[in-house]
């Protein structure tokens, strides 16, 4: 009970500290003064040079984030980073993560909440605590606003400790994902119907802290990228999988599943036929996101 209290103290302290960080600019830094690594665009894109009026200024910016979307796997020279000092504490975070995972299991790690995942690390010597300082950083994760390092998606879920009601759920036999009742399997189900018993779940509903796993996951690939795992992934609290949306791919066609080659596959273009189907992430989205013709809009 104690410690409950004593953690909301720290989200407090955490959330108030994004401020300062951001202010100071300890959490973030950008590498525009640092190499950067292959940084292409296609086309004409620097041929035109004329002094944009405000019309032009926002084309740009359009073409600049499709730019991005494109290309999400570069580094652009405006992209935000960790700071060094925050990389190392963030990776002691995911591998602590990983360990609740490994500990609780894939499928049921999907669901778990915040307050979960502590009581684990606290009861679990292979797990182990989390430091505050752990703690702070997820928190400033969780808080920062993401539309600084480039995602302009909402925030679908504003609390770091919400949790999904297991019982408002079902487990997908085979898939070690669930889906939430109503919307979501009645849209999966029928996918399978009209699609086909090739097209699976490859996930489904995601906790907050499932996000904020997949998401240090690919800001450790992204080398501390703030920006470039934002392009493939939505920051934590950002992601629709947490009130509705899944994703789905052919059996067999293993990580092909979440690349574009997805979208070359039978099962792709007659699930993009039916009338009931909307991609949450297109090639041309505003979001900032890359194009995911696997990810099924149900919100
Ligand atoms: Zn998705």
């Amino acid at each position: 009970m104690s410690f409950s209290i004593k953690r909301r103290k720290l989200i407090k302290a955490g959330a108030a500290s994004v401020l300062v960080a951001s202010a100071a600019t300890v959490f973030l830094e950008s590498k525009n003064a640092k190499k950067l690594n292959n940084v292409k665009f296609d086309g004409n894109a620097n041929t035109t040079t004329p002094i944009p009026d405000k019309t032009f200024e926002h084309e740009l910016a359009v073409k600049d984030n499709l730019q991005k979307v494109k290309f999400f796997n570069q580094t652009f020279s405006d992209d935000l980073f960790l700071t060094k000092e925050k990389y190392t504490i963030f990776q002691q975070a995911l591998k602590r993560i990983l360990r609740v995972q490994k500990v609780i299991g894939y499928a049921n790690f999907n669901l778990v909440s915040f307050d979960d995942m502590i009581l684990y690390s606290n009861r679990f010597p292979q797990i182990g605590r989390f430091t505050k300082e752990e703690l702070a950083l997820i928190d400033e994760l969780f808080f920062y606003d993401a539309n600084k390092y480039g995602f302009y998606g909402s925030k679908v879920i504003k609390d770091l400790t919400s949790k999904v009601s297991k019982k408002e759920t079902v487990k997908i036999a085979g898939s070690g994902h669930y889906l939430f009742y109503g919307d979501a399997l009645t849209k999966f189900n029928q996918l399978k119907k009209d699609v086909g018993p090739d097209l699976i779940l490859t996930s489904g509903v995601r906790s907050v802290v499932k996000q904020l796993q997949l998401f240090l996951a690919k800001l450790d690939e992204s080398k501390g990228n703030l920006s470039l795992a934002s392009r493939s992934l939505a920051p934590p609290g950002h992601s629709y999988h947490g009130i509705g949306d899944f994703d789905v791919g052919k059996k067999g066609f293993g990580k092909l599943n979440f690349t574009a080659e997805f979208s070359s596959t039978d099962e792709y273009k007659k699930l993009i036929e039916l009338k009931y189907v909307d991609l949450r992430y297109t090639k041309d989205n505003q979001v900032g996101v890359r194009y995911e013709p696997w990810h099924i809009k149900v919100v």
